[in-house]
């Protein structure tokens, strides 16, 4: 296959035709040559003139004169090669969020027989009950925004671009089944692909589906209660009160589920304290997000990315960017506050939103590895209070003086009732003068930045924990397969799939399908 790199076009035509005979002119060939045409990478070059840039694969038994932009490559096709001898009944995987999806739809792919538990509900009645909570504040604490069918990925933007390195193609691979599973095909060559919540729920649903086909179980609103271990070796689990024999456990639970990370820590499993962020989103008008990176609205809604390093050496800096999203009461807990951001396919809401979040570490909050739960916790209980149970917000300059804000600045979008309150309340020192000096630098980017809308609290950015495991992701107690963004080996919705596709080749180098 040929490579051809560095295809560029107006952002006003760039369509297949155009792309083709562009092709054929670089490598001077006819369009009759071109025996299979396939976008690899779409990018825009902002630099100057506003481009597309295109890497364009083809193969032709044309003669071609190769050099830096036209190159041969192989095409990677990821597979796993079952090569395991020890039999096993059913591999029970805790967790239905991306990690534990992909791996039980890649399991499920190679003949292992999978149960999923997942303490939430089916993707439908959690959209009801997150609905439901957004519009009346009544939480149901096992199906929201962190837990139910699809996990935290489930209500998001769905950004799936990672810095992850590839080489084996997982993460094509990964886009693959999203795209085999209804997602839009230009999710495999778009530099920045991203799904939206509308699309996700549905393929969540058909991944699912697939699994069941292939004799996999669902149980919904099941809770791994406790596990029991017999000589440092995992005997049964219980599951909303029933005892169940488990030799092979995959623990995908996730950054938020407190009680499990607890009950884990109880039985001993090694664990430590991992830093990890917190601050809040601040929501701009999604124009000036457009005008400042592209000067156009063209190209739909742009997004941002912005670091800092303030005087005491804190980092500061945007994460989960939303464009043309909402900021989301993303709550898991009674009288706890968490917010986090989403977005529907479309990207349409016509606001901007993002966390700016400040580098915390056991340094900040204790090295005992629940001690950073215990800090979320604080301070997510204080939003509740500050916002009556309601998210607080403030216009950035108002919380830059310390005053309560008495009228937003513009009309925000949000999912969930929120309260005007002042949200230096809520912070500790540093982490205030942190968030200041940061977006004060970051209006030097973005003209107008400062003229946002902050809402708090944004706690959640990854896991405060990481649970130890060796080379064969197996943890400190045997038989059980910490993977994910709780265990603190991933950081969002690719990664963590990452996490299923890897943990998948190692079952399948123990056990029999
Ligand atoms: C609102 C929001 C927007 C986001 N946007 C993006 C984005 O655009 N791009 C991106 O890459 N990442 C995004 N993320 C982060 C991303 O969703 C997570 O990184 C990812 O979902 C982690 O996957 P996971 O499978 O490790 O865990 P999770 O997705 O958290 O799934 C864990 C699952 O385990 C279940 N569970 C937990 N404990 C138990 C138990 N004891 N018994 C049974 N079940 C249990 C939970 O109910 C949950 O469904 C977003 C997160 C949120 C909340």
């Amino acid at each position: 296959m040929i490579r051809v790199r560095q295809i560029k076009c107006s952002i006003d035509n760039n369509s297949i035709d155009t792309l083709k005979k562009k092709v054929c002119n670089k490598l001077h060939i006819k369009e009759s040559d071109i025996k299979s045409f396939k976008i690899n990478k779409e990018s825009i070059d902002a630099r100057k003139e506003l481009m597309y840039v295109y890497e364009i694969d083809i193969d032709t038994d044309a003669k071609i004169k190769y050099d830096n932009d036209i190159i041969e490559v192989n095409e990677i096709k990821y597979s796993i090669d079952v090569t395991g001898n020890k039999s096993i009944d059913k591999i029970y995987i805790i967790g239905s969020g991306p990690a534990g999806l992909f791996t039980a739809y890649t399991l499920s792919n190679l003949g292992y027989k999978v149960v999923v538990i997942e303490r939430g509900s089916d993707v439908d009645t959690r959209i009801k009950d997150v609905d439901k909570f957004w519009l009346s504040n009544k939480l149901n604490i096992n199906s929201n925004v962190q837990f139910g069918e699809g996990g935290a990925g489930t209500f998001s933007d769905g950004k799936l671009n990672t810095l992850v390195k590839d080489k084996l193609g997982r993460k094509e691979h990964i886009l693959k089944i999203f795209v085999e599973n209804g997602a839009d095909p230009s999710i495999l060559y778009k530099n920045k692909p991203h799904i939206g919540t509308d699309i996700l729920c549905k393929i969540v649903k058909n991944m699912r589906n697939k699994i069941i086909e292939n004799g996999g179980e669902y149980r919904f609103n099941s809770l791994l209660e406790d596990i029991i271990i017999k000589d440092n070796k995992l005997d049964s689990i219980i599951v909303n009160g029933e005892t169940i024999k488990c030799n092979a456990l995959i623990l995908a639970i996730g950054h938020s589920a407190r009680d499990t990370f607890k009950m884990l820590y109880d039985k001993k499993i090694n664990m430590s304290a991992k830093p990890f962020a917190l601050g809040v989103r601040i929501i701009n008008p999604q124009s000036i997000i457009n005008k400042a990176q592209y000067n156009t609205d063209k190209l739909g809604s742009a997004d941002y990315k912005l670091t800092y390093t303030t005087k005491n050496n804190r980092g500061v800096y945007s994460f989960c960017m939303c464009p043309g999203g909402y900021v989301v009461n993303a709550s898991s807990e009674e009288n706890y506050l968490a917010i986090n951001g989403m977005s529907y396919s479309k990207r349409d809401s016509g606001c901007a939103n993002s966390a700016i979040v400040v580098t915390v570490s056991p340094k900040d909050y204790g090295d005992n590895p629940l001690d950073g739960i215990k800090f979320q916790r604080e301070l997510e209980s204080k939003a509740y209070n500050l916002g009556n149970g309601n998210i607080p917000i403030q216009n950035y300059l108002d919380y830059k003086n310390n005053i309560e804000s008495t009228k937003l600045n513009f009309e925000p979008c949000i999912k969930g009732n929120y309260k005007l309150s002042n949200l230096n309340l809520l912070f500790p020192e540093y982490i205030n003068d942190s968030l200041k000096e940061g977006i004060d630098y970051f209006n030097t980017k973005i003209s107008k930045f400062n003229e946002g809308i902050l809402c708090g609290i944004e706690s959640r950015t990854s896991s405060p924990i990481r649970i130890e495991r060796d080379d064969n992701m197996e943890s400190s107690i045997k038989g059980i397969y910490p993977i994910g963004e709780g265990a603190g080996y991933a950081g969002g919705i690719t990664t963590s799939a990452i996490e299923g596709l890897k943990i998948s080749e190692v079952i399948a180098s123990i056990y029999k399908n």
